[in-house]
């Protein structure tokens, strides 16, 4: 009998719990212990940021839905590892010992890498959970009320641009619906060297196809962008050229502002033993995503260590986005599943980027086969359908969760949907 301890229910714990149930015997047990009671659909924060979701569209309680395909669900967060003795130490004082750990933790946000940034004690709104979507919110409605400059973006070091993309031409669309758009001037600022970059090194040819969506759309931008710090009236930004030098000093009006932060390890790993993760606190994993000094140790999602793809005059991260989630979830199910009856672990995740970013009625598709260049499939194509197939997934996605089934949906919809037949295997990592 083996216990295996899932650690975070969203985007990459959950559906791992479900896939890992389904593929072991019942005397084996399956534990998900999470800090959130709810599951939330991160993709959709940013249209409950702009009032289109309501936060009850897109979140629903884990635990019955948990308990219904048995498996134990405790609400709590995870203190330490034990790693030595294969035990979990909760924050109420509860141990569980494992057999195999995953870790889905997610990333830390780290708003306090620049004065001034964040939801809370900052002036910067973010979208990155589904509480600080609805203060957004909020913020949002008075700001129409009184509309002024908007700053959208993210700050240096951070490695998932595709929300803020998504969120400037969300905002963009709700503004000419509520015929307010000619009284608010945008601008984009980011780390990226050139827009469409996305910690990607561009996906097809991103670059001219974001730029020209930004020009249509009168979103002015800033690349190659180091936020100095923020107020409640302004946000400083020190412009760096190609080299790195400083090229142009800018005080943007913060009247409402959304600024993507950069990412680390969640406090659980603060006293890692050496080893599980990188000096960022993110997870060391191997091929086949298990941590290569504690093998019995898994983990998947944003909370695992890669690094950038190369050097930029401000840092950024390579983002891990679903596609990929689903992929680490597929392998490490068959791997755990393989250790089980005595066979060594096989599967690797395929490393790849899909990724679908809605602009409120279109939306663009970026197609990375694999992730980093040079690759055999890269391409950006915009449409309407963008935007439909996002809502789709969502509905669909939540309706699989909310049901305890964890299909692997990009590898049985939406690859083929955008006519990729299969990932060949020597495109894994
Ligand atoms: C706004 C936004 C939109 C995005 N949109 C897309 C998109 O459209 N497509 C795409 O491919 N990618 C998207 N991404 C990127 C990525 O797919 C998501 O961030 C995804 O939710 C990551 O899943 P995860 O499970 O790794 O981490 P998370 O979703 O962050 O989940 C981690 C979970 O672990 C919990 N946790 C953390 N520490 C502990 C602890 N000590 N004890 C117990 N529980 C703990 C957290 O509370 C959280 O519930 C988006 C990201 C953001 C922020």
């Amino acid at each position: 009998m083996a216990r295996v301890v899932i650690v975070g229910a969203s985007t990459g714990g959950l559906p791992m719990a479900y896939d890992i149930r389904k593929a072991l015997s019942q005397d084996h047990e399956v534990t998900v212990v999470s800090n959130t009671a709810e599951f939330q659909f991160v993709p959709s924060n940013p249209w409950v940021a702009v009032g289109w979701r309501k936060p009850e569209d897109i979140t629903f309680p884990l635990e019955p839905a948990l308990v219904r395909k048995g498996i134990d669900f405790i609400h709590c967060a995870a203190r330490h590892i034990n790693a030595e003795h294969n035990q979990l130490l909760l924050s109420d004082g509860r141990v569980l010992d494992y057999d195999y750990l995953v870790l889905a933790t997610g990333p830390k946000l780290t708003f306090d890498e620049v004065e001034g940034l964040g939801p809370n004690g900052g002036f910067t709104n973010s979208i990155c959970t589904t509480g600080h979507a609805i203060k957004a919110f909020d913020q949002w409605q008075t700001f129409c009320e009184r509309p002024g400059h908007t700053v959208v973006g993210a700050v240096q070091g951070v490695s998932c641009f595709g929300p803020a993309y998504e969120f400037a031409m969300i905002m963009d669309k709700d503004l000419r619906k509520r015929k307010l758009r000619d009284r608010v001037p945008m601008t984009f600022i980011t780390p990226e060297p050139y827009i469409g970059h996305m910690g990607l090194g561009g996906v097809g040819d991103s670059k001219t196809l974001l730029e020209s969506e930004f020009r249509q759309r009168h979103i002015n931008w800033i690349c190659n962008a180091k936020v100095t710090r923020i107020t409640s009236e302004a946000i400083y930004v020190d412009e760096l050229d190609a080299q790195g030098a400083l090229l142009k000093q800018h005080e943007l009006p913060n009247t409402f502002s959304m600024l993507m932060p950069p990412f680390k390890g969640v406090d659980l790993y603060d006293d890692a033993p050496q080893g599980l993760v990188n000096p960022r606190g993110f997870v060391q994993v191997d091929a086949f995503n298990r941590n290569p000094v504690f093998p019995n140790i898994y983990a998947l999602g944003v909370g695992i260590a890669i690094p950038p793809l190369e050097a930029t005059p401000v840092p950024v991260g390579v983002p891990k986005t679903g596609l990929m989630i689903e992929g680490m979830v597929t392998a490490i199910c068959a791997n755990i599943k393989a250790e089980t009856e005595g066979r060594e672990p096989q599967e690797q995740a395929t490393w790849n980027t899909i990724c679908l970013a809605d602009m409120g009625d279109t939306g663009v598709a970026f197609v990375a086969l694999p992730q980093l260049p040079p690759r055999n499939v890269t391409w950006a194509r915009k449409g309407k359908w963008v935007h439909l197939a996002k809502v789709a997934f969502e509905k669909y996605f939540l309706h699989n969760m909310k049901n305890g089934n964890a299909e692997p949906v990009y590898q049985k919809y939406i690859l083929k949907m955008l006519g990729i037949a299969r990932i060949r295997s020597d495109e894994k990592k």
